[in-house]
């Protein structure tokens, strides 16, 4: 029977990179086997992209366009795009062509193989800051050992999925989503293909490194309680500094009853040091109180236009 592939992308204000995409798409993907839909979701774009993907829905019935209410973020486009994914697979790529249509057949192939999440690996990444490249390696390699996920090493969102693991994610509602860590914990047999990550070709990148880092933050929060562990281990740490250096002052008034100690600067860079650590652990704490809160209200996630 001919399988259904439903491709997933994602859009917010591509209008220059939709026609290069699909474009690339068809020259790749037509002459296949298999029967594909195209779910294009747009994240509340404000350019004419929504625009040039209603009008092509209405030249080419494989694509669909799915828009949002309004901008909601990348990983609850995904979702959006995976609510309403009806194909024996699906593939979630990005819009600016940096995930390069010319994998999807490798992606199949594995999937043909049995695999149920095929990542599609970044050998290397062109044309993105050092330090977007340094911090994403850097985090990709400390999220896998802290939470003991197996999530690949450098694999962004571009990956395929199975039926099953799209209808595993569905049963997953929480908000604050990171779905690079989600396809990892849901399970199923998991795999790789590897690729070379190019730049852009047109706009602008939507994720400059604060919002990676925020991503990040997310991601790493929604995993694992452990932060909060660390602070407690550092606030430990803190006190016991403190207790030595209690310790050596009384020690040396002891052995030197008429010497005197230098105090001012030594009590306010104590002050310091305790009232910082104090305020970072409170705002970590706040940060996982203020996550319960959100989750607790149990919006939807999304609301769709059409
Ligand atoms: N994107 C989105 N909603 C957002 C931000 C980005 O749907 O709020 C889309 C964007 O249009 C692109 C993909 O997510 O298709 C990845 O974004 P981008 O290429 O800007 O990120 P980068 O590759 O620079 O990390
Ligand atoms: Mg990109």
């Amino acid at each position: 029977m001919q399988k259904l592939i439903s491709i997933i992308i994602p859009f917010l204000n591509e209008r220059d990179s939709l026609p290069l995409l699909y474009q690339r798409m068809q020259n790749i993907l037509n002459g296949r086997d298999e029967a594909f839909s195209f779910i294009f979701v747009d994240d509340g774009s404000t350019d004419e992209s929504a625009n040039w993907v209603a009008m092509q829905a209405k030249i080419d019935s494989r694509v669909r366009l799915l828009q949002l209410s309004r901008n909601f973020g990348h990983q609850i486009a995904i979702t959006a795009g995976l609510d309403h994914a009806d194909g024996d697979a699906a593939v979630i790529m990005d819009a600016d062509l940096q995930d390069p249509p010319e994998v999807i057949p490798e992606l199949l192939a594995e999937w043909y193989k049995g695999v149920e999440v095929v990542y599609a690996v970044r050998r290397t990444r062109k044309g993105e800051p050092f330090f977007k490249r340094l911090f994403a390696a850097a985090f990709y390699r400390f999220f896998s050992h802290v939470t003991r996920l197996n999530v690949p090493v450098d694999a962004g969102d571009f990956r395929l999925l199975d039926h099953t693991v799209v209808h595993a994610l569905r049963q997953v509602h929480e908000l604050h989503r990171y779905m690079r860590g989600l396809t990892s914990w849901v399970g199923f047999r998991q795999g790789a293909v590897y690729y070379d990550r190019g730049s852009r070709l047109k706009g602008e990148t939507k994720y400059p490194l604060w919002r990676s880092i925020k991503l990040a933050f997310d991601g790493l929060t929604s995993f694992t309680g452990d932060p909060l562990r660390w602070v407690s281990y550092f606030g430990c740490g803190i006190s016991l500094l403190g207790i030595l250096w209690l310790a050596s002052i009384l020690w040396g008034k002891i052995m030197h009853p008429d010497a005197s100690v230098a105090g001012w600067t030594s009590i306010i860079a104590a002050l310091l040091i305790t009232s910082g650590v104090q305020l970072i652990t409170l705002g970590l704490l706040g940060q996982y109180v203020s996550r319960t809160y959100e989750e607790s209200k149990k919006r939807p996630l999304y609301f769709v236009r059409q």
